[in-house]
Parts: C-alpha cells; sequence; structure tokens
C-alpha cells in the first residue's frame, strides 16, 4: 500500500482556540459594522484573514532569537541576513523595513514619480496604493485565463507579453520598471513561470526598463515551477529560486510570507547607486541601514526563516494542506478558482451568490455569512479591496469577486481544514436564502477595505 502524505514538522508549542456560538457571532459582527477586520482576534475561531505574518516559526527560528545582536550600527544579525539574501536571492545590496508595504514605500520614493505608468501582473493593494499615492498608475497585463476561474492554466500569474509590451510602448519614459508579484497574490496565489519571467527580462531589457519581484511568495512560486515547468524538474527550489532572480534588478519582500516570520521585510537591489537612493529612504522613514525598523533577533529569525521557506518539504507541506481544503471544498459543490493556488483557497463569490448583484459587494457578502457559520474568517478579494476610481471616484467593479481563505503557515491541523469546508458547505446549501448584500455606511478615501463600515442591506 502506498502511504499517505504526512507532515514534515511535528508540534511542541500550542496555542488554545476556543469555539463561539453563531448567536454571540451574530452580535460581534454587527458590532464590527460587518468589517472582519473589526473583530477583536479572540472572537475568530479558526483566522483565515491572512497568512501574513501568521506562520509557526521553527525550534531554530526561536533559537536564532536569542543570539541576535541589537547594536544599532553593523550588527551581527544584519550580517546574517545580508549573506542569507546575497546566498538564496543573488542581490548585492539590501535594506531592512518592517515589512513589505515599508520597503515599497522605501523603493518607490527612490523611482516612481507624478504621472509614471508601472505595468506588471496584477498589484497588491498596498502596491498599487503605493503607486497611486504618488500621483502614478499602475496597469495590469496579467493574463487574460486568469479571470477565469474554472480554466485551467498552469501558470494563471503569468503576464501577457503582447499587453505589457503595448505599454512599454504606448507610455515610453513615463515607465520607471515593470513589477513582476510572485505569486500573483490578487489573481490567486497563482505562480509565473520562470519562462514568463525570461521574456518579461528580454523585453525590458529591450526598452531599458528595471524589473521589479514583489516577492512574498516567491518561494512557492518556485515550488510550483518545478512541478510544471519540464525544464526545471530536477532542480532544487533554491536553485529556481536562483534561475527567477537572474531576471530581475530588484526586489521588494513581505518577509511575513514566504519567510515565515511574524514581522519583517527588505529590499533587495543589484545595482549600488540605487542602494544608496533607497539608503536616504529608508533611514527617513525606517531606520538606520543595517537595522531598518527591525531587531537584530528579528533578522537573525528571517535569515533562518529564508532557509526553511526554500526547502521543497516546507513547501511540500504548506502547499498539501492547501490543497487538502480545496478538494474538500470541491466535494460540497463549492465553486473555487482552480488550478489550487499556492497560500489561499479563493472561493468565487459571483458564482456562489448569483442573486446578489455586484453594487452590494457579493465577496464580502460570503464573508460575513462563513464567519456566523462558523466563526472563520477569510477576506474579500472584490470591490472594497479594488477601491474608487482616482478620477470618477465611483466603484471599480474587478472582474472577479473573490473570498479568500488564506491559510497560515505551520498553524492549523487538517481537522482544521475540514471544519473550514464543512462550515462553507453549510453556507453553500443555504445560498438560495440570502438574496441580499451590503451597503456602505463609511469609507477611507485610500485602501478603504480595512476600516469601511457597512451594514446588511
Ligand atoms: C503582503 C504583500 C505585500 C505587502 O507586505 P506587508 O508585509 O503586508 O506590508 C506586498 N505584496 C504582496 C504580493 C504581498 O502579498
Amino acid at each position: 500500500m502506498e502511504l499517505p502524505f504526512a507532515e514534515s514538522f511535528r508540534i511542541k508549542m500550542v496555542e488554545p482556540i476556543r469555539r463561539s456560538t453563531r448567536q454571540e457571532r451574530e452580535a460581534w459582527i454587527k458590532d464590527a459594522n460587518y468589517n472582519l477586520f473589526n473583530l477583536k482576534s479572540d472572537y475568530v475561531f479558526i483566522d483565515l484573514l491572512t497568512d501574513s505574518g501568521t506562520g509557526a516559526m521553527s525550534d531554530k527560528q526561536w533559537s536564532e532569537m536569542m543570539i541576535g545582536d541589537e547594536s544599532y550600527a553593523g550588527a551581527r544579525s544584519y550580517y546574517k541576513l545580508k549573506n542569507a539574501i546575497k546566498d538564496i536571492l543573488g542581490f548585492e545590496y539590501f535594506l531592512p523595513t518592517h515589512q513589505g508595504r515599508a520597503a515599497e514605500n522605501v523603493l518607490f520614493s527612490a523611482l516612481v514619480k507624478e504621472g509614471d505608468v508601472v505595468p506588471g501582473n496584477s498589484h497588491f493593494d498596498t502596491t498599487k496604493g503605493h503607486i497611486e499615492f504618488r500621483k502614478a498608475k499602475a496597469i495590469d497585463c496579467t493574463i487574460n485565463e486568469a479571470f477565469e476561474t474554472q480554466t485551467h492554466h498552469p501558470f494563471k500569474g503569468n503576464v501577457d507579453i503582447k499587453k505589457l509590451e503595448n505599454v512599454l510602448i504606448e507610455y515610453g519614459d513615463k515607465v520607471p520598471f515593470i513589477i513582476m508579484t510572485v505569486t500573483n497574490n490578487n489573481a490567486g496565489g497563482q505562480p509565473v513561470s520562470l519562462e514568463n519571467l525570461k521574456q518579461v527580462r528580454v523585453l525590458a531589457d529591450k526598452y531599458g526598463k528595471m524589473v521589479i519581484f514583489d516577492s512574498a511568495r516567491f518561494a512557492e512560486n518556485a515550488y510550483f515551477i518545478k512541478l510544471r515547468e519540464e525544464s526545471c524538474k530536477e532542480l532544487s527550489i533554491k536553485e529556481i529560486v536562483t534561475e527567477m532572480y537572474k531576471n530581475a534588478d530588484a526586489m521588494t519582500m513581505s518577509s511575513k510570507k514566504d519567510a515565515i516570520v511574524n514581522m519583517g521585510g527588505f529590499i533587495g537591489m543589484k545595482d549600488e547607486a540605487l542602494f544608496k537612493t533607497a539608503s536616504t529612504f529608508n533611514i527617513m522613514f525606517e531606520g538606520f541601514i543595517t537595522y531598518g525598523g527591525m531587531s537584530g533577533r528579528d533578522m537573525n529569525a528571517l535569515a533562518q526563516g529564508l532557509d526553511e521557506g526554500t526547502e521543497f518539504t516546507t513547501l511540500e507541506t504548506r502547499i498539501k494542506q492547501v490543497e487538502y481544503l480545496g478538494e474538500k471544498l470541491k466535494e460540497y459543490g463549492v465553486p473555487i478558482q482552480e488550478p489550487i493556488g499556492g497560500h489561499a483557497i479563493f472561493v468565487d463569490a459571483k458564482k456562489f451568490l448569483p442573486n446578489i448583484p455586484k453594487e452590494e459587494y457579493v465577496a464580502q457578502t460570503l464573508a460575513v455569512e462563513l464567519y456566523i457559520e462558523g466563526g472563520v474568517r477569510g477576506v474579500e478579494i472584490g470591490t472594497l479591496l479594488a477601491d474608487r476610481d482616482p478620477e470618477t471616484r465611483l466603484d471599480r467593479f474587478p472582474k472577479l469577486e473573490l473570498l479568500r481563505l488564506a491559510i497560515p503557515r505551520r498553524t492549523y491541523t487538517n481537522n482544521h481544514m475540514d471544519y473550514i469546508a464543512a462550515s462553507l458547505g453549510n453556507v453553500y446549501s443555504r445560498r438560495n436564502e440570502i438574496k441580499h448584500g451590503m451597503k456602505i455606511l463609511s469609507e477611507a478615501p485610500i485602501m478603504r477595505h480595512f476600516t469601511v463600515e457597512l451594514d446588511r442591506l
């Protein structure tokens, strides 16, 4: 008999979580103005809001915490992290930041100005926020297949080379760089192929542009390349990562994802002049260049996390758990984005709740229903997140309305996955009774989804 798959870790520390009643949850979510970001975490049984900073560190990472060097300048921890970034990602220069968006803030301060245009594959919300805040424009050039949830394509994160070239031709000097998000978060945690990254490099060289990788889930991307790209089958994850980053001039990183730490980020750069310009902004916004928003102990844990996060067994354990949940959901008939991505399951809310018009925040409605059903907290990736058009101030309706169930790394067991699937299965079986969505009571002018207040219609 072939033995089943089993996790490549065991557990030596646990944190109790509490189940609540439906009645409690109905009151709590109303008090939170139907915004799941407003809930106390104690009111959540299984928290799938994000896989960002919510993973469990390893015994080795915790050991590293004990030997951090907290010197203001030139700490050993800084050099440990510098070496890990050089070895694994190939960047000669780096700046630590407190998280991914801080890396964007620092790097874009050096590179993006008013009127610029930044093409890429479905910019992440903070990335887009930092571009639009500087009165520049983000243009999404992702392949069309990414927006059809039931179409199979091995690399739905890919950029459409033709669309990208058209932007480069049309906007010329207004394009400071191309940004490639690996994996493509907003398109459903979908990977970008190595071939696509190489094609982007060729195009960038043709037009004299820099390529920046938004790298939060670069290791999961490498895992999919290993599984799905014939020429990379025999390569290790670290070898694939090396191949990927040969095509980048710089990277921004949210270390809270694939580097499995609770807080941290960095910028990697190959060009010394860019490093120097960015250093000034780093000192202004984050901290001196050898700590920039991170403690020495955190830089140590991050260096260790980069190593563990790029091990095949770590990635296999994680991604198989995401798949496990996806397969369970399919058994209940729940429509999800396929193929299943790296860090999360994306439920197709428009297919799930066809009775709700797009003006009534379909995916948010589904997120609220799931919370009430089982105390499971997911997140809307839909119209709330897409925000208003900066010029017309009208809602932007994205092609997809998704409920994202992000799975924290090394945190929950497959029994939790069964519970989540059953909760959503229950909502699915009463979907025809859900006829009304939500309306906005108040919202912030930018990145409104974090603080928006809603009411049921
Ligand atoms: C999380 C994330 C960011 C922002 O990082 P934070 O650490 O949350 O500030 C940027 N890009 C992508 C693709 C991400 O997933």
